[in-house]
């Protein structure tokens, strides 16, 4: 393939710098180089696009999401469990995975979820990497590890012995030796990272959002066994306590982090901890109200969302690397990743710096900060193309109409035309995405 040279760009690299006018060339899977200001000179050689008016940004990256189910997915029923076989919930993770990239988010991060014991979202990860389906780069970890009667345990209802059909969700572990025994099952079915869960959450029946999950010994099997792997460990983590222990064992990131205190906040930037914020989806719970199937969750999800929005700041105070995170498809649909944008707006950030935690900070707290998240030479060619500015109106990126094509690894996924067609594939070539991309929408 001919290196692709796109030029008069309005550029957002991901470092933290204002946008600035620039050419980009891309060769192969990756950014050749980014220059501003020099003009490269065209030739026969390589496939060059004005793309005047236009804005690039890195690929978005969510740094917790749930691919492998509906939005609508009541997954604590042994109905919809019995109902929604694995053929079926692949079809929906396939339709959830695409959402997601058109939505402009070249990577994400699988945060567990009910399997039937089957690994489904290393299978999902397997299919788009095999050219099956298109989607973004996912990092699976295979299902979450939990302790019995903890946020991960879906075996409802619980007076009744595990059984596959009703699903095993995460798998649940009761001593240190079976949480190595589980990581180490989980590496060798090829999970890229590790979910524990250290604390209660909302939407499990009978667990609270404070109390603390694990022992500490338990934790510390499975942060030391994770890494013995290279392999990073995300924890949920609502509580104070579930919090401590899982930073004091030296995990890779908080997801959720709601109860967090300034001590234990100036802990995670000093270990280089990152936060793993989810503003959006307690809010999405509320909003569903009444028509929300889980009435238990809806009490607990209103006393912690004052908290969660307290833990926020201060954690950014403490200069926690935060890092965007969705919970999508607990109430948020996959695809409307970019709303968490809005909610970091409405928490007082600049454009800039939502933008960074969905770029820059995001890949750092995935490990992957020298090849994904910001737009630079010799990282993968993940970039995204908007007609609109989100440094002006935030919403265009959210609103996803904006956004014009999608690129993963220098191939261009998404194509989103002038009148809003969408073109979707594997091998779109420059020129098509030339032809379809090149004028801006015309607006009004
Ligand atoms: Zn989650």
């Amino acid at each position: 393939m001919k290196p692709l040279l796109l030029e008069n760009l309005l550029l957002f690299d991901g470092t933290g710098l204002t946008p600035y006018k620039a050419d980009i060339r891309i060769e192969g899977e990756r950014f050749a180089s980014v220059s501003s200001g020099a003009r490269t000179p065209a030739s026969e050689e390589i496939d060059a696009v004005d793309l005047e008016g236009f804005i690039a940004l890195p690929g978005l990256i969510d740094c917790h999401v749930h691919l492998v189910s509906p939005v609508e997915a009541l997954v604590h029923e042994p109905y919809w469990k019995l109902n929604t076989p694995p053929p079926l919930k692949a079809f929906c993770a396939a339709r959830n995975a695409l959402e997601t990239l058109k939505a402009g988010f070249t990577t994400v991060r699988n945060c567990g979820g009910v399997s039937y014991g089957l690994p489904e979202d290393i299978f999902l990860r397997r299919a788009i990497d095999a050219g099956y389906l298109v989607g973004p780069r996912i990092l699976a970890c295979g299902g979450g590890i939990s302790m019995t009667g903890g946020h991960g345990d879906r075996q409802f209802p619980a007076f009744m012995p595990p059984h596959p059909l009703l699903g095993y969700g995460d798998e649940t572990c009761d001593d240190p030796a079976s949480c190595r025994r589980e990581v180490r099952r989980k590496v060798k079915m090829g999970a890229d990272f590790i979910k524990a869960y250290t604390s209660g959450g909302v939407s499990t029946p009978g667990d609270g959002p404070q109390s603390a999950e694990f022992t500490p010994e338990e934790i510390q099997a499975i942060v030391a066994e994770a890494h013995l792997h290279d392999k990073r460990v995300a924890v949920h983590a609502y509580g104070l306590q579930g919090i401590r222990n899982a930073v004091k064992a030296g995990v890779d990131t908080v997801e959720h982090g709601c109860y967090l205190d300034p001590a234990i906040a100036r802990q995670m930037a000093d270990q280089g901890t990152s936060l793993v914020t989810t503003l959006g989806i307690l809010k999405a719970i509320l909003r569903r109200g009444k028509s929300y199937p889980n009435p238990e969750a809806l009490k607990k999800a209103e006393v912690v969302v004052a908290a969660q929005s307290c833990a926020f700041r201060t954690a950014r105070e403490a200069g926690v690397n935060l890092a965007l995170g969705t919970d999508a498809s607990v109430s948020i649909r996959n695809g409307d990743n970019a709303t968490e944008l809005m909610e970091l707006a409405g928490e007082g950030l600049s454009p800039l710096e939502a933008l960074l935690m969905a770029t820059r900070n995001a890949a750092i707290a995935l490990g992957l900060q020298h090849e994904i998240g910001t737009i630079a030479a010799g990282k993968i060619a993940d970039m995204i193309l908007l007609d609109e500015n989100p440094f002006e109106d935030m919403s265009v990126i959210a609103g996803k109409r904006a956004i014009r094509a999608v690129m993963r690894g220098g191939k261009v996924l998404c194509v989103r035309t002038e009148k809003g067609e969408e073109l979707i594939g594997a091998s779109l070539s420059p020129a098509v995405m030339m032809a379809a991309v090149q004028a801006p929408r015309r607006r009004g």
